[in-house]
C-alpha cells in the first residue's frame, strides 16, 4: 500500500511518467510511458528504492511519440489471475526464457523435424491481427481454461512447449506452473511478442522473415502496434481485409472490433445502432443526466463475431432495459 502511494505520487509527478502498474506480492508488473529525458533518473529512483536496488528489472523499451496512456493509475492486483493461489514455491520453478534471436533460432530449427508444439496463450481478440506462423491459437476465455488445453495439448512431459503472450509475464507463470508439474521443457519468449517486435523493427530486413506476422495487440489506446505488414484479419462490419481495432465511440456500448475506414465513416465509429449513434452525438453532460448500463459483459463485448448481423450492425441486447448502474470496464489482459 505504501509503494503504491509513493509510486503514484514521485513518479506521476517528479518522473512524468503515465500508464498502468500492478502490485502483487510476487511482483510488479508496469506499462509505462516515460519522457526519454527522464529515463535516467527513473533508473536512478530504482537504484536507490529499498524495494527496488540491487534486482532492477528488465525493460521492455519501445519508442513512441505519443503517449498512450493519459495519466498514471497504480493498483494491488494479483501479477496473472489464475483463479488459484499460486504458492513463491510454484512460482520458483522458472521455464527457460528465450530472446527473440534465441526463440527465433530454435523454433527454425526444432521445425526442421516438424511443427513444435508453440502455444498462443493471448485472448482471441489478439491473435486475430496478428499472431507466429505455426501457433496453436486456444479460443478460451480464461487463465484456467488455457491451462488445460496446454497439458491436453502437450501429452509427453520431455516434448519441447514453446509459449508466448504480449508481454512475458503470462507464460513466465504458466511456465513455472508446468514446471512444477513435471513438463520439463518449457520455454517462453522473454518480453513477448512486444520484445519479439521491437528485435523485428530494430532491423527493418527482419520484416520478411519475421516468425511473427501482422499486428500486435497492445492494451493501450492503440489497440494494436504493427509488426510486419500482413494483414490477418477482416473488418467486422463489411468483412473487408483490416486490423485496425477500435471500440465503439458510444462509452456504455464500448464494443471492440475491427473497423476499416469506410465502415468508420458509414457507422460514425460506432457499433452502426442507431442507438450508439446517438449517443455518440451527446455531450458529456447529457451522457451524465441520461446514465445507461454497459450494454455488453466482459465476454460478449471482445466477441464481436457473437455480436454483428449480416448488415455489419450490431444486433442490441435485452440487457439495454436492465436497471444495473454499471461503469463501462476497461480493457485488460485476459483474467
Ligand atoms: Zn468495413
Ligand atoms: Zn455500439
Amino acid at each position: 500500500m505504501q509503494l503504491r502511494d509513493q509510486l503514484q505520487k514521485e513518479w506521476s509527478r517528479n518522473l512524468e511518467i503515465v500508464g498502468r502498474i500492478y502490485i502483487c506480492e510476487q511482483g510488479i508488473n508496469a506499462q509505462l510511458s516515460i519522457p526519454v529525458e527522464n529515463t535516467h533518473k527513473l533508473r536512478a529512483w530504482l537504484e536507490a528504492h529499498p524495494v527496488f536496488c540491487g534486482q532492477i528489472p528488465r525493460f521492455n523499451w519501445a519508442i513512441e511519440h505519443r503517449k498512450a496512456f493519459k495519466a498514471l493509475h497504480v493498483r494491488m492486483r494479483p501479477l496473472v489471475a489464475t483463479g488459484a493461489d499460486l504458492s513463491l514455491d510454484e512460482l520458483s520453478h522458472e521455464p527457460e526464457y528465450l530472446s527473440p534471436e534465441q526463440w527465433e533460432s530454435e523454433l527454425r530449427t526444432d521445425s526442421e523435424s516438424g511443427q513444435p508444439l508453440l502455444i498462443d496463450m493471448r485472448n482471441s481478440y489478439e491473435f486475430r491481427i496478428g499472431k507466429f506462423d505455426g501457433a496453436v491459437c486456444p479460443d478460451v476465455d480464461t487463465f484456467r481454461e488455457e491451462m488445460a488445453v496446454v497439458r491436453d495439448l502437450c501429452k509427453d512431459k520431455k516434448e519441447p512447449i514453446y509459449m508466448y503472450c504480449t508481454g512475458g509475464i503470462r507464460c513466465s507463470v504458466a511456465g513455472a506452473i508446468l514446471k512444477s508439474e513435471g513438463y520439463e521443457n518449457v520455454k517462453t519468449l522473454q518480453g513477448g511478442v512486444i520484445a519479439y517486435g521491437n528485435h523485428i523493427r530494430e532491423h527493418p530486413d527482419r520484416q520478411t522473415t519475421s516468425l511473427f506476422k501482422g499486428k500486435n495487440f497492445t492494451f493501450d489506446k492503440r489497440l494494436g502496434e504493427e509488426v510486419t505488414a500482413e494483414v490477418l484479419s477482416r473488418c467486422d462490419q463489411c468483412g473487408g481485409p483490416c486490423d485496425t481495432f477500435t471500440n465503439c465511440a458510444n462509452r456504455s456500448c464500448n464494443l471492440l472490433f475491427i473497423q476499416c475506414p469506410s465502415c468508420a465513416e458509414k457507422h460514425e465509429h460506432t457499433c452502426g445502432t442507431d442507438f450508439c449513434k446517438d449517443r455518440a452525438q451527446m455531450s458529456h453532460e447529457e451522457l451524465i443526466k441520461n446514465r445507461i448500463p454497459s450494454i455488453w459483459n466482459y465476454h460478449l463485448r471482445v466477441r464481436p463475431e457473437k455480436i454483428f448481423g449480416p448488415d455489419g450492425v450490431a444486433q442490441v441486447p435485452p440487457s439495454i432495459a436492465s436497471s444495473d448502474e454499471l461503469e463501462p470496464q476497461p480493457l485488460e489482459e485476459k483474467a
